[in-house]
């Protein structure tokens, strides 16, 4: 089963996005091959879970609070995202971290909240270039992952994605080496062993890749078996590209 988890950001309009969802519905893939989430802005939410319904297509977050009700302003309760059919939430994506000031302890608290509303977190790290040339890549996505997942309990079917995103990839056309790739897999399956029972890791733990994914290399990703699915920005956007790509996932 390989994931592909549809990041669209701030990057169309509501009306664009359900425009965009209705052609994703459209299209054929196995759902015993293929998960599709389409993750849009909260805005969307609603009508897209809608649409989405009569699909095999998964809906959800770009971000969510940590406390389920409250006097939060502004912000977004993980249990409404439920009650509204959303089933995964993407957590610490690089842009919030250097944006909205995302500490380590506030995704950690984020993933315990999305945990316990029975949802499945997308938690997002990566290095940034200047990180990996200084040769501390491994450091910081050990740490990202071992704070982000501090004290969380992983039981049952409950199911955590992490997706490696280096920040230089994101967005620059320019994705990580498949063998740089798969050695950060390796470092951040070995600490998930390091905090969870083996059978859990093997289980109920998937890891993702991002960074400039799409349809001339989306392939070269997929077909390792230990990377479990992309999470794509720019290509989701664009119906023809996301189509080829989940074309390219359902026929491996
Ligand atoms: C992302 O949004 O996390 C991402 C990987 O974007 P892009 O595919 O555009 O690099």
């Amino acid at each position: 089963m390989k994931h592909l988890i549809a990041n669209w950001k701030m990057k169309l309009s509501p009306l664009d996005e359900i425009e965009l969802a209705l052609k994703v519905g459209k299209i054929n893939f196995d759902p015993n091959k293929v998960k599709i989430s389409l993750n849009p802005s909260f805005l969307s939410l609603i009508r897209i879970g809608e649409i989405v319904k009569k699909t095999s297509v998964e809906l959800g977050a770009q971000d969510c609070f940590w406390e389920d009700k409250g006097a939060f302003t502004g912000e977004i309760s993980p249990q409404y995202l439920r009650d509204i059919c959303c089933q995964n939430v993407i957590i610490g994506h690089s842009e919030r971290r250097a944006y909205l000031g995302e500490s380590d302890t506030m995704i950690n608290k984020k993933i315990r909240t999305i945990i316990d509303c029975g949802l499945t977190p997308v938690l997002c790290v990566g290095e940034s270039a200047e990180q990996r040339h200084s040769g501390s890549r491994d450091h910081i996505v050990r740490r990202q992952v071992e704070l982000g997942l501090h004290n969380i309990n992983i039981v049952g079917y409950q199911k955590l994605l992490i997706a490696y995103e280096p920040i230089w990839a994101i967005g620059t056309g320019q994705p990580a080496n498949i063998s740089d790739i798969i050695y950060m897999h390796q470092v951040i399956y070995q600490t998930l062993i390091d905090l969870f029972p083996k059978s859990i890791v093997q289980n109920n733990t998937f890891v993702l890749y991002g960074g400039s994914v799409d349809s001339s290399n989306a392939g070269s990703f997929l077909r390792e078996e230990l990377i479990d699915g992309v999470l794509i920005g720019g290509a989701s956007l664009i119906i023809d590209e996301f189509a080829k790509i989940i074309q390219i996932a359902d026929s491996l």
